[in-house]
């Protein structure tokens, strides 16, 4: 069951989850870790929030919800899209999903025959190998280099689709915090037409950006059309449990979407989409809370590692710090198993996010501020050791 997760090596072949599975076994093991290893809030979900998702439980809306979602929550979501891209979003655009893997997973379904090839950005969030081999497609990655602040190269991603049928992206981006320019949006969705693909377009924290903005591809010139955006409540409303997020995309793609949906999940329960409703139309304080907090400790971490061993460059969005740990002369992988057994700090090998993130490790900013402050300098005093 490790490899469901771990999933870049072949069979025996090391992928760096091996430091994520020893640090949860050392827990278990009754051990006190640092962990910065996963995307996990340390706050707990906002009281506004889970009184409306009672509320709507103890009214009776606990029986079976709509496949594609509630009119409410699909409207609320409709709405927001339009109002952040400019691009006419109507309910119909719109399917509640499970969270943003079931999202993932519905909009491979929808782009790909069994054989078909889906091309992902390296490094990737670790679920889109399975994620595209699960729809029956075949995989191929495509590099995005630390010297271009893991940004795709549009020559890149052009030779990389020829004869594929979808492309996968992620900003702000999961592992590293790019947040993709404008030049390098527009230079994918020219990819997009030219070899006719699908784009599918990770927008989980489109909330969470400290530098630049989110711009997301379908507001671009002729990307409304062939454009699957996946959107998700766990990152910017505190909601990671609620298995709450969407597909956003052409009506028609849409409507053939409910046979996955009453072929897996049957819908999202309905005093879930109730909460998600609230907290998306009262919950902008809440958001923009979340959104600072990361902020102030992003900005915090940069600082605290300034002047160390290991080079960390400040990301732009998402919740995550990643360090160039390649001064030190040891892999990713390496790094963080010593960081582990002797500092007991947990973080994430970049060789866990494919091969392109290798001699990196990530650090989720998901700790207090006094507990992270120690947490790097302990990690910073093992780097020049
Ligand atoms: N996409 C990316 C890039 C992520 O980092 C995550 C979660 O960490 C997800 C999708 C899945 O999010 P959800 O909790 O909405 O399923």
């Amino acid at each position: 069951s490790e490899r469901i997760i771990g999933l870049n090596g072949a069979p025996g072949e090391s992928d760096g989850w091996g430091v994520y599975y020893r640090a949860r076994a050392m827990i278990e093991a009754g051990e006190t870790l640092t962990m910065l290893c996963i995307g996990e809030h340390d706050r707990k979900t906002a009281p506004f929030i889970l009184d409306a998702m009672d509320a709507s439980a103890r009214g009776g809306n606990t029986g079976y919800a709509l496949a594609l979602g509630q009119d409410g929550l699909r409207r609320a979501v409709a709405e927001r899209v339009e109002a952040a891209t400019g691009v006419d979003t109507t309910a119909a655009n719109v399917m509640i999903t499970t969270g943003g893997q079931a999202a993932l997973f519905a909009t491979m379904c929808a782009a790909l025959d069994p054989g078909d090839t889906a091309v992902i950005v390296d490094p990737y969030y670790a679920t889109y190998p399975s994620t595209v081999r699960g729809a029956g497609g075949v995989l191929r990655t495509v590099a995005a280099r630390p010297s271009k602040g893991f940004q795709p190269d549009a020559s890149d991603l052009s030779a990389a689709t020829e004869g594929a049928r979808a492309l996968l992206i992620n900003t702000p981006h999961n592992p590293t915090g790019a947040v993709y320019s404008r030049a390098t949006m527009e230079g994918i969705a020219a990819v997009c037409r030219e070899r006719d693909l699908w784009l599918i377009s990770d927008e989980v924290y489109s909330g969470q950006v400290h530098e630049g903005a989110h711009l997301s591809p379908r507001a671009l010139p002729g990307m409304a059309e062939r454009t699957l955006v996946v959107g998700s409540m766990s990152k910017s409303y505190v909601m990671t449990g609620f298995r709450i997020g969407w597909v956003i995309g052409p009506e028609d793609v849409i409507a053939a979407m409910m046979s996955l949906a009453n072929a897996t999940t049957y819908g999202v329960p309905g005093f879930i989409q109730d909460a998600a409703e609230i907290a998306l139309r009262q919950g902008a304080a809440e958001e923009a809370e979340v959104a600072a907090l990361y902020n102030r400790r992003r900005d915090r971490a940069v600082a605290a590692l300034e002047g160390s061993p290991v080079a960390v460059s400040p990301p732009d969005g998402a919740m995550y710090v990643m360090l160039d740990i390649r001064g030190t002369g040891m892999s990713g992988e390496a790094f963080a198993m010593a960081l582990l057994e002797r500092e007991r700090i947990a973080v994430m090998p970049g060789e866990s996010f494919g091969r392109a993130a290798a001699g990196h490790v990530r650090v989720a900013l998901t700790v207090g501020d006094e507990a992270m402050a120690a947490a790097l300098r302990r990690l910073a005093q093992f780097a020049s050791r």
